[in-house]
């Protein structure tokens, strides 16, 4: 066998290099990042962000601190948009913005744009291929291919020209992309036009039939969110017979999938009726029990199931478990459309405790230590006390902090609104537990709404009431995953009684008002199912109320908790206790 040396980008891949190569960027993890903010600050120097901000032509850390403000997502948004709308001078980074990303996050109600350019695809091949190098060291994958349930986004142009389109889409479009999949043995069983398709529905279905097709090839199954796989081997146990049913026929149903060019990738593929394989999958599902491990079932080469299943996303692992039988689960890397902050390099640990490792060199790092502000340890759910933003290297064990990145896409000290904590350190860079997202209230899996967005939606829904004379008293709302697929309950109090009709018409209305991408997408695929409207009786927040004065809260300081976790069962139990009426929203039916 020839002897493998390059890693370049769909290079020949050697994992023993690529580890060397982490191990000696983590070896003195300040000095690289040292040297990573002396090349971003001296290739920007002349941007518009930049120039004017005292730094004259120093680039270390001391003096960007002091010269350079931390930064919200609102504070760069005018920069983005004049970049969006066309400006094509040096405002945000000397070399141009190659397009925008569309984060699954939003400010004030709006989608978030963020900054894309070719560094951004430069170090997601580089997570890429050091998680896989880790991952291929604990569990080898010789040659073969992965079932992914990705799919790209729909793009469009701005008024400047630039492509929009969710990041991951940037990456899936990008040149590099295939070779990189190919190199790490992750190429895709689906046709690109599969990938692409325009409906969701008709790509998860083709998604599944192009990997029993692979079936023997198949070695790794993953997806960027576990809720994706999840969601895929729930729509198999519906789905099942009629894929058979494809396979027998050597035919794609005419329902299923109707998008042209999708039809006509997966039509080349299933070519000839093929009644073996058919009769292979249909003896395979009826030998299960209640699905348990149908993927290894299916699959039978595959070795593990990849996806980012921290976070959000750990209320998958359970039913994950489930479908994977005994092959184990792999969390993936953690990152933003903003930029790439840690892989996970120890691969066998248990998603409920993994970590990432940060890279030094793909960004400039900083964390505020955060305290809780009653004294204790930090944790979700909880309000923070700040302190100065520390360097990478400079971080503690057993503490919690709020991520700040300074990238190559132009980003300066930002806030990116993640509490990790830190688990340990490899070499002497540290390894990051992620902990919650900060301000985030309501989310289900990739859905992500804050106060303010709920606010918004209420006041939305709360206009239809105006015209009858109706005020929503007080609000509080809940991400219910009780059951699967979980929903939003909003518990509303109102001045008097309303009429079923119009709450209903409220109802409706809030679904829709929730505009985050993350929570359209998921429910028109039915990943979050729809939105609940209780009604509440009157007097219950002072209920309320009197349940936190009761436990020691100062009433002058006492905010109606606007989201109600799992973990905060005593107001949970007064708001389930006073329901009126109940709706369901049939926005999305
Ligand atoms: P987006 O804004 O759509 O780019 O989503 C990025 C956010 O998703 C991050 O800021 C995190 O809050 C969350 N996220 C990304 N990767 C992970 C991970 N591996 N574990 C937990 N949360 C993650």
């Amino acid at each position: 066998m020839p002897e493998k040396k390059s890693n370049e980008e769909g290079g020949a891949f050697c994992g023993e290099a690529v580890i060397a190569e982490f191990e000696a960027l983590t070896r003195d993890a300040a000095a690289v990042q040292r040297e990573t903010l002396r090349r971003i600050l001296s290739e920007n120097a002349g941007t518009e962000y930049l120039r004017g901000r005292g730094l004259a032509g120093r680039t270390d850390a001391a003096s960007f601190r002091a010269c350079v403000p931390l930064a919200t997502h609102a504070d760069v948004e005018p920069y983005i948009a004049r970049i969006a709308d066309g400006d094509a001078s040096a405002v945000l980074t000397a070399v141009p913005i190659t397009s925008i990303s569309l984060s699954s996050g939003t400010t004030q109600g709006k989608r978030k744009y963020l900054p894309f350019n070719q560094e951004l695809v430069k170090s997601t091949m580089q997570i890429y291929r050091t998680s896989y190098a880790f991952r291929n060291r604990a569990f080898p994958v010789e040659d073969g291919k992965a079932l992914q349930f990705i799919y790209g986004s729909r793009q469009f142009t701005t008024k400047g020209g630039l492509t929009a389109t969710t990041a991951t889409t940037n990456v899936y479009r990008s040149e590099e992309f295939m070779p990189t999949m190919r190199a790490i043995q992750s190429q895709v069983c689906s046709p690109d036009a599969v990938i692409f398709g325009p409906d969701f529905a008709q790509s998860l279905y083709c998604h599944l039939l192009c990997g029993l097709l692979f079936a023997d090839e198949v070695r790794i199954v993953s997806a960027t969110f576990a809720h994706s796989v999840v969601l895929a081997f729930q729509t198999f146990e519906r789905v099942w017979e009629e894929i058979c049913a494809d396979i027998r026929a050597g035919a794609l149903s005419p329902t299923r999938v109707t998008a042209p060019a999708v039809r006509k990738a997966v039509s080349a593929l299933l070519a000839a009726p093929n009644p073996a394989l058919a009769d292979e999958v249909a003896r395979r599902c009826a030998a299960l029990s209640n699905w348990y491990g149908v993927i290894p079932a299916l699959f039978p080469n595959a070795r593990y199931v990849h996806g980012i299943m921290t976070g959000s996303m750990e209320h998958y692992v359970k039913k994950l478990r489930h479908y994977a039988g005994g092959l184990p689960l792999v969390a993936a890397e953690y990152g933003a459309s903003e930029g790439w902050v840690g892989a996970n390099v120890e691969p066998e640990t248990p998603p409920e405790s993994a970590t990432f490792t940060v890279l030094p060199n793909i960004g400039y790092f900083e964390f505020i230590p955060l305290k809780a502000s009653d004294g204790g340890a930090a944790a979700a759910d909880t309000s923070f006390a700040e302190a100065e933003p520390v360097g990478l290297t400079e971080v503690t064990v057993g503490e919690h902090y709020e991520v700040v990145m300074t990238t190559f896409a132009g980003l300066y000290r930002y806030r990116l609104g993640d509490v990790v904590k830190v688990a340990g350190f490899y070499n002497s860079t540290p390894k990051l537990k992620f902990v919650c997202r900060r301000n985030l209230m309501l989310t289900i899996n990739i859905d992500k709404n804050s106060e303010h967005d709920l606010q918004l939606a209420v006041d939305s829904a709360a206009k239809i009431l105006a015209a009858e004379k109706l005020e929503v008293v007080d609000y509080s709302s809940h991400a219910d995953v009780s059951r699967d697929p979980g929903h939003y309950v909003v518990f509303w109090e109102l001045n008097a009684d309303g009429n079923d009709d119009v709450l209903q018409s409220c109802c409706d209305e809030l679904d829709r008002a929730f505009m985050d991408p993350g929570y359209v997408g998921s429910r028109k695929a039915s990943a979050i199912g729809p939105l609940e409207l209780r009604v509440l009786q009157r007097g219950t927040f002072q209920k309320v109320l009197r349940h936190y004065l009761s436990h020691g809260a100062p009433v002058s300081q006492f905010k109606s908790p606007r989201c109600v976790g799992r973990n905060n069962a005593g107001v949970l139990q007064i708001l389930s206790g006073n329901v009126v009426k109940v709706f369901f929203s049939a926005a999305y039916d």
